[in-house]
């Protein structure tokens, strides 16, 4: 079969491929435990549930304009000014089928032939594959100190002539790390000096522990928005668990917005009514939602420090936010695609290899679930890897005993 060269050298989810050996084994009744799937458990906020059940019996679902209702504008920009001090006008915003569908039409917005993006590793596994969808080159940044946070002058060294963006993720999928403000800042200053631009993807800015804030880019500039190069990525998917509603958002200066409307008018059309009207009442309805889910994770990662304690070989860099953690596990296998299929087969435990983020060696696991998968998870992978944990365990009803160290 002749299919397009570029579509076909697309990745495959790393997820899938898992989640699908996954879903076969619990079929089989096996107690499979889930650290790999990034979604907050929480119900829908009861705001959204009744802004978009309102909307949906009102008869009156139809095409939306390509950026957005009116009404769910209105609600992204009043969420940029509180959360941002930024006044924007509607002609900032355009509303999208998920965080997803923004970044890919930033970059094929913004990206000619052959335009390089500077991705910084560890990365969230999507960045590539769509920076190359549009045509462009990611660049990958690898901290060269072993933490997740690479410096200032690892960053500027990797521009060129044709380096047309910078992505911005923080706090970060898959590490968890929030930037400090002096790098977000220098970050924001070279971009304006170089007219490159600075893509924030803040989809988990408000899930952060310790009282720790992750500094918007826009905190570091004076200048008014058409001017700044600052492109800021947004949606419900995490901060209120609404990944299923598929809304996200961008803000950023017109002509991009402009550019990005034809783009959708032209692909997708305007975001489903019935879920920007689920979006709008979680912005517009009671905040304590995203606390809830806040602190739900901030408690899943003390137990998972905990039991990281007494898991000899491991190294972790203790998370700041979002509810992934990223630790090395270099100590028992250097490939990453290996572990997990192992962890998979003898533990029953599904994460995914941080090869697809861009850091070898380490795994992915996530701990938006609950404090017995996170708790029951991490016993499972100590007693397939670390010959100091006890070699009985139980999973499920099934006592097993390690037998392969
Ligand atoms: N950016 C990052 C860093 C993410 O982790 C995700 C979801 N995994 C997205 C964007 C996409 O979010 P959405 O579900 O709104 O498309």
């Amino acid at each position: 079969m002749r299919l397009s060269k570029l579509a076909s050298e697309i990745a495959e989810s790393p997820t899938l491929a898992l989640n699908e050996e996954a879903r076969l084994l619990r079929e089989r009744g096996e107690a499979v435990i889930h650290l790999g799937i990034g979604e907050p458990k929480n119900k829908t906020p009861i705001a959204a549930i009744l802004s978009s059940a309102a909307k949906l019996t009102s008869g009156e679902v139809k095409y939306t304009p390509a950026d957005g209702t009116p009404s769910m504008k209105k609600a992204v920009i009043r969420y940029t000014e509180e959360n941002y001090n930024r006044l924007v006008a509607p002609e900032n915003v355009i509303i999208t089928n998920g965080a997803k569908q923004s970044l890919f039409n930033i970059f094929y917005s913004i990206l000619n032939p052959q335009d390089e993006v500077i991705v910084l590793a560890p990365y969230w596994v999507s960045y590539p594959e769509i920076i190359k969808m549009c045509y462009g080159k990611p660049v990958i940044v690898t901290p060269g100190d072993g933490t997740f946070i690479p410096t200032f002058g690892e960053i500027e060294a990797a521009v060129t002539g044709y380096t047309r963006a910078i992505i911005v993720n923080s706090p970060n999928n898959p590490s968890g790390a929030i930037y400090p403000a002096e790098l977000i800042q220098k970050i924001v200053e070279f971009c304006e000096r170089k007219g490159i631009y600075m893509v924030c993807d803040d989809i988990y800015h408000k899930l952060v522990f310790d009282r720790m804030v992750a500094h918007p880019a826009y905190e570091f500039t004076q200048k008014d928005i058409e001017d700044s190069h600052i492109i800021v990525v947004n949606g419900v998917a995490k901060v209120y668990g609404m990944t299923g509603f598929r809304v996200g958002w961008v803000v950023g200066p017109r002509e991009l917005v402009r550019v990005m409307t034809n783009v959708t008018a032209q692909t997708t059309s305007g975001v489903s009514g019935v879920s920007q009207a689920a979006a709008e009442g979680a912005l517009n309805g009671l905040q304590a939602v995203v606390e809830a889910i806040r602190l739900q994770i901030e408690n899943n990662r003390a137990v998972l420090l905990q039991e990281m304690k007494t898991f000899n070989g491991a190294r972790l860099i203790t998370p700041s936010g979002t509810f992934y953690a990223l630790p090395d596990l270099r100590a028992f296998n250097g490939n990453s695609v290996e572990l997990c299929r192992f962890l998979l087969k003898r533990a029953l435990v599904v994460t995914v290899p941080g090869k697809e983020f861009g850091m070898e060696g380490h795994i992915r696991l996530s701990i938006s679930g609950t404090v017995k998968d996170v708790t029951e998870g991490i016993a499972r992978i100590k007693w397939a890897l670390d010959p100091t944990s006890p070699n009985e365990i139980y999973i499920g009803d099934k006592k097993m005993i390690r037998d392969w160290l």
